[in-house]
């Protein structure tokens, strides 16, 4: 079609970013997947995606946490489509632990991934994004770069410190066409979240099923897990041209967690 944006979604071979990604492939844009899983999953994936909505999938498998990775695939899709119109920063893990027990090597790797690598896509993507004086920016950050909760340092000053880079790169760019904002979802049921039930049981010596009702499910008012396509149409609202004058904004998608 012929307004289809080149849209990169980092971290969507799961979970949200997946759910983004064929959002905008929907919406008639061509999507770069990124993100680690088995091989062959990842090409159906691809192909799917493409057979179904008539739009380019590429994959590119860089690592967040690698800085060469990340500028050499900006630049892969630069040759290719021209410029990145919609970058979304949705890369991210998680680790559950008392701060004296945090891992060090953990600590590194969620600053490294989940707050990091939006620093370097930005300023990659960013002057291709200048030159088309048009582009949209969003970051998956979570309830999390509102709030705190116990067990979740590291991750927790990463989307906080997210929340500062929405806001100071929106103020660079206000006049250039471009927005950028961070959607805040609280808990969306995802291999992220799944994962750390177990771990969150550990650390606070209760059931799994309490991890979800007692404290996941406890901090939504809604009392429901938020849904990856509420999180994906939030996304596309974002980027379509209506959306121009929000920028610098921390968006909840939370059930009302952070209205308490
Ligand atoms: P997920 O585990 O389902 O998906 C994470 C994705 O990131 C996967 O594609 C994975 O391969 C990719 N990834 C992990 N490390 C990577 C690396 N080093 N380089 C490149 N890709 C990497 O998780 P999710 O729940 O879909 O989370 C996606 C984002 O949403 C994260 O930033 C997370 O913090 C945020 N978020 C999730 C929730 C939730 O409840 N699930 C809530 C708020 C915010």
């Amino acid at each position: 079609m012929s307004n289809a944006k080149t849209v990169l979604v980092t971290g969507s071979t799961s979970g949200i970013g997946e759910g983004i990604a064929k959002h905008f492939a929907s919406l008639g844009h061509n999507v770069i997947l990124n993100g680690f899983g088995d091989a062959n999953a990842i090409e159906t994936l691809r192909s799917s995606i493409s057979e179904q909505y008539g739009v380019k999938v590429r994959y590119y498998g860089a690592d967040a946490a690698k800085v060469s990775e990340i500028e050499q695939m900006i630049a892969s899709i630069e040759a290719e489509f021209g410029s990145i119109d919609i970058l979304v920063n949705n890369a991210g893990i998680q680790q559950v632990a008392p701060v004296e027990d945090f891992p060090v090597d953990k600590w590194d790797a969620i600053l490294a991934i989940n707050l990091s690598a939006s620093f370097h896509t930005i300023r990659c993507a960013l002057p291709k994004m200048k030159e088309k004086k048009w582009g949209r920016i969003i970051n998956i950050a979570s309830a999390h770069a509102l709030v705190a909760s116990p067990y979740k340092s590291a991750y927790v000053t990463a989307k906080h410190g997210i929340a500062g880079l929405t806001k100071t790169v929106a103020l660079e760019t206000a006049t250039f066409g471009i927005t950028m904002n961070a959607i805040c979802p609280g808990y969306v049921w995802t291999p992220l979240v799944q994962k750390q039930i177990p771990e969150t049981a550990k650390t606070r010596g209760i059931t799994e099923e309490q991890v979800i009702n007692d404290v996941m499910l406890h901090a939504q008012p809604t009392k429901k897990f938020v849904t990856i396509e509420e999180v994906a149409a939030l996304a596309g609202f974002l980027a379509s041209d209506i959306a121009s004058s929000i920028t610098g904004s921390m968006i909840p998608i939370d059930g009302g967690w952070t209205a308490q």
